[in-house]
């Protein structure tokens, strides 16, 4: 019998033609099948799902990642794996979300989009579409990945690098899942076999406020900015291993103290994450009872942060959440 595989369509390059300006804007998914004549061929049973609007992925955010999370969890019995066409500029924001949300799976759930339209010569559009559908068909890796020009990452431990290559994602600090080298080679060592239960959040209201740390900031605004947020948590993105330019007492501590909300840290750099303490310049974070990401991306800390606050009711339970690895980001 063939594999069934529900392939959800939300926009992004892979589908967009040019307007009368000239700028890309997303298009019909009628203009992707056309070009991918071999879906035929790919001995899968596909149903095609389409976001009623089509979006640039700058646009999705928080209500289209519980959409797609829903789709998912509502179809989960019918289908042995899920495929989402998806832009790149906040691919790695969704799929991360939807590592958070969708915890315990055991079918695949792959991310994929391109950085030329499947319409124009060239395009990576084609390749990346049907690799994905293979690996989805293939039912190796029960998570959330996605797959990007030879390479399967991670869902929650991925970042757009590139906005031009072919190699548009990479995930620093992790090894990839998969790679094609005449035919897929997976990286066993590379999964994340922590087994938990069945659970499919289904909440993501909650706000948090991403607060960059650099030389020259003006600390004062940054603290009046914390004071008047109604975020729930904060993810505080700090220098090399985990080093910031204020002080116990000065005006930026008093108002991270002051909020009492749960802090994340992450590192700016690329590779290596975060040592809380290393520096006398970042022990202060320890008074802050921030808590270390480790070697999370800015992309995971946000999505954890929020699915966190969205679906625990007690702080407890929140900051357990947030300290221990749930699918791979630490
Ligand atoms: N702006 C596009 C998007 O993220 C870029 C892409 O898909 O590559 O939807």
């Amino acid at each position: 019998m063939k594999k069934k595989i529900l392939v959800i369509y939300t926009g992004g390059t892979i589908g967009m033609v040019k307007d009368a300006s000239g700028s890309y804007v997303p298009f019909s998914l009628e203009n992707i099948l056309q070009y991918v004549p071999q879906l035929n061929k790919t001995g899968v049973d596909l149903t095609i799902y389409s976001f009623e609007k089509l979006l640039d992925s700058a646009y999705v955010g928080p209500a289209e990642w519980l959409e797609i999370s829903k789709k998912i969890s509502n179809n989960y019995n019918d289908f042995s794996a899920f495929v989402i066409l998806h832009g790149t500029d906040t691919m790695a924001y969704t799929a991360s979300a939807l590592s958070f949300l969708l915890n315990g799976l055991d079918k695949p759930v792959i991310l994929t989009g391109s950085q030329i339209p499947i319409n124009e010569e060239g395009t990576d559009g084609i390749d990346n579409f049907l690799n994905a559908l293979s690996i989805a068909k293939e039912g190796l890796v029960n998570k959330v990945a996605i797959w990007f020009h030879q390479r399967l990452f991670n869902g929650c431990s991925v970042t757009k690098i590139n906005s031009k290559e072919f190699d548009g994602f990479d995930s620093p600090n992790h090894e990839v899942l998969a790679s094609l080298d005449s035919g897929f080679k997976y990286n066993k060592n590379a999964f994340y076999f922590k087994k938990t239960d069945k659970v499919f959040f289904d909440k993501i209201g909650s706000k948090v406020l991403f607060l960059n740390i650099y030389p020259a900031a003006d600390q004062a605004e940054q603290a009046s900015i914390i004071k008047n947020s109604l975020s729930r948590g904060i993810v505080i993105s700090v220098l090399g291993s985990g080093t910031v330019p204020f002080k116990e007492g000065d005006v930026l501590f008093n108002a991270l103290y002051d909020k009492n909300v749960p802090i994340i840290a992450v590192s700016q750099c690329l590779k290596g994450g975060i040592e809380v303490g290393k520096y006398e310049s970042g022990s202060v974070l320890k008074k802050l009872n921030v808590i270390s990401g480790q070697k999370i991306t800015k992309e995971a800390a946000l999505t954890k942060l929020i699915v966190a606050l969205s679906n625990f009711d007690s702080k407890e339970k929140v900051l357990f959440y947030l300290k221990t690895n749930q699918q791979g980001e630490f």
